[in-house]
């Protein structure tokens, strides 16, 4: 072989698109350790690394000394997510009452809204998982069950003529946000 060819060979050790070499990196939040794909070599390597969107997300809501912390697009778009999560149980709330006074046709109205809202916290959460760019493998896989239980629901209660059933959905955005702030309930890591 023209030894001038070899030397342009790209030496196994440079991670490519098709074939990522993982590096071992601790969140810069919480301090867990875990692996995550390494840069490519004309690539810089980002500075921070977060285990999760939960404390990428936190991580730029800097509370200062004081308790203080700025209103950024980051704890807005978390506020919102939990505002749709509290309406998507109050409407299951709403539902359940009016179930037990037998208002039926009231009852289903709020059903439905609940699924919308559902599906509006999942959204909101992939927005999330966008904006902070820390999602990884197993957060896709959690947020693809999430959605795959919000479709069963809903295409069940198409095919029935029947509501959509409640409790899975919220049991599914439950484990989609608990899996997402999953870091958060490590708290921080302590400075040196
Ligand atoms: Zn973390």
């Amino acid at each position: 072989m023209n030894p001038e060819k070899i030397q342009k060979t790209t030496p196994l050790s440079f991670p490519t698109k098709n074939n990522p070499i993982m590096q071992n990196v601790t969140c810069s939040r919480c301090g867990t350790p875990f692996k995550t794909v390494a840069s490519a070599a004309n690539e810089t390597p980002p500075a921070t690394h977060f285990c999760c969107a939960g404390c990428a997300l936190l991580a730029r809501v800097p509370v200062d000394e004081k308790g203080q912390f700025p209103v950024n697009a980051h704890l807005i778009s978390a506020l919102v997510t939990g505002f749709l999560y509290f309406n998507q149980l109050l409407f299951w709330l709403l539902t359940l009452l009016l179930e037990h006074q037998e208002k039926i046709a009231r009852a289903s109205q709020f059903c439905r809204a609940g699924a919308v809202a559902a599906l509006a916290v999942w959204c909101a959460v992939a927005y999330i998982q966008w904006r902070e760019q820390a999602a990884r493998r197993a957060d896709y896989c959690v947020s693809a069950i999430a959605l795959g239980i919000h479709a069963w629901m809903i295409a069940g209660a198409i095919i029935s003529g029947a509501t959509p059933r409640a409790w899975p959905m919220a049991a599914a955005n439950a484990l989609l946000i608990l899996w997402n702030a999953r870091g958060v309930f490590r708290g921080k890591k302590s400075r040196r």
